[in-house]
Parts: structure tokens; sequence; C-alpha cells
């Protein structure tokens, strides 16, 4: 049995290798601790431990661990997110990680009350059970963002496939990193699109060598509310 600090000085430690071996500072990569599978106080021992940045993926779980740390915390909503729901998401959050129809722009430019930090989710890997947009329509849809004054493209984000298989994990990554230099390099002004945010619990240390900015990591840190793995 470890506990959440333990867990994290070793993330923190693979992290630091990545970094090492890719030329890298690690002050380049946030961890954005993935909270939705664990309650409140779980959550508290997240922040206790020093991380500053909470992932959840649905309304309830916001609702919940918003009224236990507030402002303790930034907040990023990393599921797919239905348009019906923008409303209860936008104002409470400082990143959406999961842009990825121009349907979800428009209801983010008319419910959100100031400029939105978004993520355009991107399907790398092709995979047809992964949302994102395609690789090919990425920048065409970017540009398209011009007309919403409420969104602003800090980054990309992209999941990688679910295989053990390191070179196709490590060319998803790569193709995203691609992308992005290929969209930052464009100049929008509502889109300096500097961030990656790739690399889960089970590669975050190849999405780190390959560029990643921001590591969205959750049961490495939090583990299983119940049933623990030790
Ligand atoms: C759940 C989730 C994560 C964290 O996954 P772990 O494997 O628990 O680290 C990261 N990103 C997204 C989009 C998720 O839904």
């Amino acid at each position: 049995m470890s506990t959440v600090a333990e867990r994290l000085n070793h993330i923190q430690q693979q992290i630091n290798d990545a970094c090492k071996r890719a030329g890298r500072s690690p002050e380049e990569v946030t961890v954005v601790a993935v909270t939705k599978s664990v309650g409140p106080e779980r959550s508290r021992e997240v922040i206790e431990a020093g991380v500053r940045h909470l992932g959840e993926n649905r309304i309830e779980g916001l609702d919940q661990k918003q009224a236990a740390i507030g402002h303790d915390a930034h907040w990023h909503f990393i599921g797919s997110l239905q348009s019906r729901k923008v409303r209860d998401v936008v104002n409470r959050v400082d990143y959406v990680h999961s842009l990825d129809r121009v349907s979800l722009a428009k209801e983010i430019q008319k419910r959100a009350e100031q400029p939105v930090n978004c993520f355009v989710q991107v399907n790398v890997s092709g995979e047809t059970s992964k949302s994102g947009i395609r690789p090919e329509d990425t920048a065409e849809f970017v540009r398209t963002l011009g007309e919403y004054d409420h969104i602003r493209i800090a980054g990309l984000m992209t999941m990688a496939p679910n295989t053990e298989d390191e070179a196709s994990i490590r060319s998803t990554f790569r193709g995203l990193r691609e992308l992005r230099d290929e969209i930052s390099s464009l100049g929008l002004p509502y889109a300096p699109c500097t961030e990656l945010s790739m690399g889960m619990s089970n590669d975050f240390g190849i999405a780190v060598e390959e560029g990643a900015t921001i590591v969205r990591i959750g049961t490495a840190i939090v583990g299983y509310e119940s049933g623990e793995r030790s």
C-alpha cells in the first residue's frame, strides 16, 4: 500500500527521467491529477501532496470536488462534452480538453462569460472508438474558430491507442506534436496552441519524451476508491 504522496513522488521521478532522456526541463510538464474515479477525500490528498491541477470528466464529479476544494485547484474538464451540458461546465473550469466539433464551439461561444482555454481533441490514431477531429482537418477547424471570441486554443489533446505496442503509442504522440507545431506557426492570435495534453497512467513517460506539456494521470496517482492495488 502506498500513499498518494509516495505515488506522486515516483511519477515525478519518472517525468524527470523522461525529460532528461529528451533534453527537456521538468518545469515544462504539468501534472493534471484525474480524480474522476475517486471521492473528494482522495482529491484533497492530491492537493495536500502539492498538485494544483485536477481533471474531471462529469458534472457530478465537478460538483462534488469543487464543493470540497474550490479555488485551491485549477480545473480541467477532460471528458467528451455534450452540447447541452456546456452551460453547466464552461464557467467553472479553467480548461476544456475535448473541443472536437463546430457545434460544441458554438455552444461554448454562447454560454461562456469570458474566453475559455480549450484543447482541440485530435484522433491521431484513427481508431473508430475514439472521438476527436481528424489530423488532416485540424488546422482548418482551428481557423474557423476565429469567429468565436470566447474560445482560446491553448493546445491540442489526444489519447494513445490502448496497446502494448510502444511504437504506435509514440507515433500517435509525435503526430500530435507535429500538428501542434504546424498550428502554432499559423500565428493566429486566438490560438497560441503551445500546449500538448497527452499521456496517461500507462504511457506518460513516452508522452513526455515526445513533448507533452500536460499529462493527465488518474489511477497511477489516486489508485481506485475501493479494492486498492498496492
Ligand atoms: C480517465 C482519463 C485519464 C486518466 O486515465 P488513467 O489511465 O487513470 O491515468 C486521462 N485522460 C482522459 C481523457 C481520461 O478520460
